[in-house]
């Protein structure tokens, strides 16, 4: 593995060159040539789809396909390929879980317990699968310290909890809730649980078994590889009892007329032909990171994060909701909208985001009506910080009568 160095790293993202300062990895992260040439080769080299032809080229290209499995089993330290299935991305996985997982399960009156904390995607999928069913979505608060409230779980937790919804890493805060600690309350009471890994798999991917996580969700294009492809681990056993929700080729071993006999997981969850070049793209993406040192990088960010947090503290007004000396840094300055300073740090060459992140009752939560945040990825630089904290004395100077 290479020790971290920051010049090199950097120097393997095209993007980072042209991207200006960008300070949004948060959102999505740049790509490394490997996961570029790997795309370039399939679209330039492969012919055929995969488990649909008996050439030789379809046969090598289905092979890789489900190889790219493994390589995401490995990352997570997943027990077996068949407990990988591939989605659009984290949005799809808890989704799928909602839908083929929960649906069929929940009755009206049960519990899903969700934290306050989480973006979107790991909320109104509960909502949803709620309104269908009767159950009731219920709040899992923020401690002192911005993190979900994991000790609260015993209170909460009552005959008719059924499934806990937490996140690995806040896209806000950064923070992150004791996970084995709340795995652990759930599963005493049988409880299953969902953890959104979009945040946190980049940075320190879950060790699934080791926590004991029932479905682990995350988006390929927040580490480093494609957009339109994500993962849905699940354990065997709950993989095997979920109802496939979409229908098609592929997902079937049986077909008559008048009825279908599913094939196992993971295929029964992927009907239709799927995003090959994604998966390819995936998988290039975590063999790259397998070369890495991704502590050393997270730690760099970390530091980059920290200066930036102590630069800013300096400029009257500040006020930073980061967590646990995160690599993602939310602030906002008093008396100056979100959106003005965002759109002047744009127009100064700064990329990064403002608003309420998909994650409004975390905001209303913490009494915010949006707020910045720049996010450090391990390709960023000590002269980005520089750039930020200069055009926010530019904007501030526009923005503070
Ligand atoms: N959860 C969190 C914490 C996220 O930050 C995001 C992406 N912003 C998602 C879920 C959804 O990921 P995607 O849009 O890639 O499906």
């Amino acid at each position: 593995m290479n020790a971290f160095n920051p010049a090199r790293f950097r120097a393997q993202f095209p993007a980072a060159i042209d991207a200006g300062v960008y300070l949004d990895s948060a959102a999505t992260a740049l790509r490394p040539q490997a996961v570029i040439e790997a795309t370039r080769q399939f679209y330039s080299l492969s012919a055929g789809s995969v488990h649909r032809s008996q050439s030789a080229g379809a046969r090598r290209l289905t092979a890789r396909y489900e190889a790219a499995r493994e390589t995401v089993a490995r990352l997570i330290d997943a027990p077996a390929p068949e407990t990988i299935v591939w989605t659009r991305g984290a949005t799809e996985a808890i989704n799928m879980v909602a839908q083929c997982y929960a649906r069929p399960r929940l009755r009206p009156g049960d519990e899903i317990i969700v934290s306050v904390a989480e973006h979107h995607a790991n909320l109104v999928p509960w909502l949803m699968v709620a309104q269908q069913t009767g159950a009731r979505v219920v709040k899992l608060p923020l401690n002192a310290h911005r993190l979900p409230d994991v000790e609260q779980l015993p209170a909460l937790i009552t005959p008719r909890s059924r499934i806990l919804a937490l996140g690995q890493m806040s896209n806000v805060t950064g923070g992150c809730p004791a996970l084995g600690r709340a795995v652990a309350l759930a599963h005493a009471a049988e409880m299953v649980v969902m953890v959104d890994g979009a945040q946190g798999a980049v940075h320190f991917p879950a060790d699934v078994q080791r926590l004991d996580i029932d479905f682990y969700a995350f988006s390929g294009h927040k580490l480093y590889g494609p957009t339109g492809i994500g993962v849905l681990y699940g354990k065997p056993d709950l993989l095997a009892a979920m109802t496939p929700w979409l229908g098609g080729g592929k997902m079937v071993s049986e077909v008559t007329f008048d009825g279908f006999t599913p094939r196992p997981a993971p295929w029964k969850l992927e009907a239709g032909t799927p995003n090959i070049a994604g998966v390819i793209g995936l998988s290039a993406a975590l063999e790259w990171l397998s070369g890495e040192d991704i502590a050393g990088g997270e730690s760099w960010s970390r530091e980059l994060a920290t200066l930036a947090e102590e630069a800013l503290a300096k400029r009257p007004g500040f006020r930073t909701f980061r967590c646990q000396e995160a690599s993602l840094l939310a602030f906002e300055f008093a008396g100056v909208h979100h959106g003005d300073l965002v759109t002047l740090l744009s127009e100064y060459g700064i990329t990064l985001r403002a608003g309420q992140h998909c994650a409004q009752p975390l905001l209303a939560e913490l009494g915010l009506s949006g707020v910045l945040r720049a996010s450090f990825a391990p390709y960023n630089t000590k002269s980005d910080v520089d750039a930020l904290v200069d055009a926010v004395d530019r904007a501030l100077e526009l923005l503070v009568e």
